[in-house]
C-alpha cells in the first residue's frame, strides 16, 4: 500500500450545501456570501454553494435564487466554479434565472433510500435526471452526479455493485462529466472501497469519479487512503466537517477538508488549499452556527495550537 501515491489531488468543497443543508440554524445569505468567498480565498477552485429546492422543504436553501445572484457579482469568485444542485426541471429553471453554469444531480443505488429521500424509486429518479441534463446540456449547462448509499444504505443495508454499475453507466450517457460516489452513512471501509474501485475499473476511466466519504463510524480518512492508493484523486469534504448526519442523530456527516488537507499535505501530495485561511472560513461558520467545536480532528488541534 502507498506505493504509488499522486502529486497533487483536487478536493471539491460541499461545506455550503450538503453541509449547511443539514444544519438547523439558519445562516443569513450574507454570511453564506463570506463563507463562500473565505473557502475560495483558502485556495478552494470547486464549491457546491446551494441548491434549488423546494422553500418549504429545506428552509437553509430557500434563498437560492439570491444566493446565486450575489455569488455571481463577486469579482473574487470569477475564476471558482460554484455548483448548484438541481432536484428537477422547476429547480433548473430558477437556476438558470440565477446565472448558473454548473449544476448536480443525485440519485442512489438504493430504492428505499430514493423513496424517502427524493419520493421517486431510482428509475424514476433517473426519469428525472433525464430531464434535466438534456436540458443543461442544451444550456451549455455542465453536470455533476451524485450516487449515494454506493456502501450502503440506511433502509437496506448492503446495496449492489451491479446496480451502481446500470445507475453510473446511465449517467455516463446523459453526459455528466464527473459522479461522486457517496458514502452516505459512513459505513464502508477500506477493503470494500477497494472492491468496489476494482469493480468499477472494468468498464470506466477511474478520473471519472470521485469519492463522497463521510466519517460517521470514524473510517472517512482510512477509506481516502485506500481510493487514493486504488488511483482517485479526487475527494468531497466540508469545512470543518459541516454538516452533521441525518441518519444517525449527533454522529458526524462529511469528513472535514481540514482533515483532508492535511492527510495530504503531510505525505507531500499537493492541495492547493492554505490550512490558515481555511480554518478561518471554518470557524467564521462554526460561529454562525453557534458550534464551539468541530468534527475535524485536525482544525481542532490546528486551532488549539494557534490559542
Ligand atoms: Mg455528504
Amino acid at each position: 500500500m502507498l506505493g504509488h501515491l499522486p502529486k497533487k489531488v483536487r478536493i471539491v468543497e460541499v461545506g455550503p450545501r450538503d453541509g449547511l443543508q443539514n444544519e438547523k440554524t439558519i445562516v443569513s445569505m450574507e454570511d453564506k456570501v463570506t463563507f463562500i468567498k473565505m473557502l475560495a480565498a483558502s485556495g478552494m477552485h470547486e464549491i457546491e454553494a446551494n441548491s434549488f429546492v423546494r422553500v418549504e422543504k429545506i428552509p437553509q436553501m430557500s434563498d437560492g435564487i439570491e444566493l446565486f445572484s450575489s455569488l455571481k457579482k463577486e469579482s473574487s469568485l470569477k475564476n471558482t466554479k460554484l455548483i448548484s444542485l438541481i432536484p428537477n426541471e422547476k429547480g433548473l429553471e430558477n437556476a438558470l434565472k440565477a446565472g448558473v453554469t454548473e449544476i448536480a444531480v443525485v440519485t442512489a443505488t438504493s430504492n428505499t433510500f430514493n423513496k424517502t429521500n427524493i419520493n421517486a424509486t431510482t428509475d424514476e429518479s433517473l426519469k428525472r435526471i433525464d430531464a434535466v441534463v438534456a436540458r443543461a446540456n442544451k444550456e451549455g449547462l455542465r453536470t455533476r452526479a451524485y450516487i449515494s448509499t454506493v456502501f450502503g444504505c440506511p433502509y437496506e443495508g448492503k446495496t449492489s455493485l451491479t446496480e451502481l454499475k446500470r445507475v453510473a453507466n446511465h449517467l455516463e450517457s446523459l453526459g455528466v462529466y464527473e459522479i461522486s460516489l457517496g458514502d452516505t452513512i459512513g459505513i464502508a471501509n477500506p477493503l470494500q472501497v477497494k472492491d468496489t474501485i476494482q469493480f468499477l475499473k472494468a468498464d470506466f476511466s477511474l478520473d471519472f469519479f470521485a469519492m463522497h466519504f463521510h466519517d460517521t463510524r470514524g473510517m472517512a480518512v482510512a477509506n481516502i487512503l485506500a481510493s487514493l492508493d486504488m488511483g482517485m484523486t479526487s475527494f468531497d469534504s466540508s469545512a470543518g466537517g459541516l454538516g452533521g448526519c441525518p441518519y444517525a442523530k449527533g454522529a458526524s456527516g462529511n469528513v472535514a477538508t481540514e482533515d483532508l488537507v492535511f492527510l495530504f499535505s503531510s505525505m507531500g501530495i499537493e492541495t492547493g488549499i492554505d490550512m490558515e485561511k481555511l480554518a478561518q472560513a471554518s470557524s467564521f461558520i462554526l460561529g454562525k452556527l453557534s458550534q464551539r467545536s468541530s468534527s475535524s480532528k485536525n482544525l481542532t488541534a490546528y486551532l488549539a495550537s494557534k490559542a
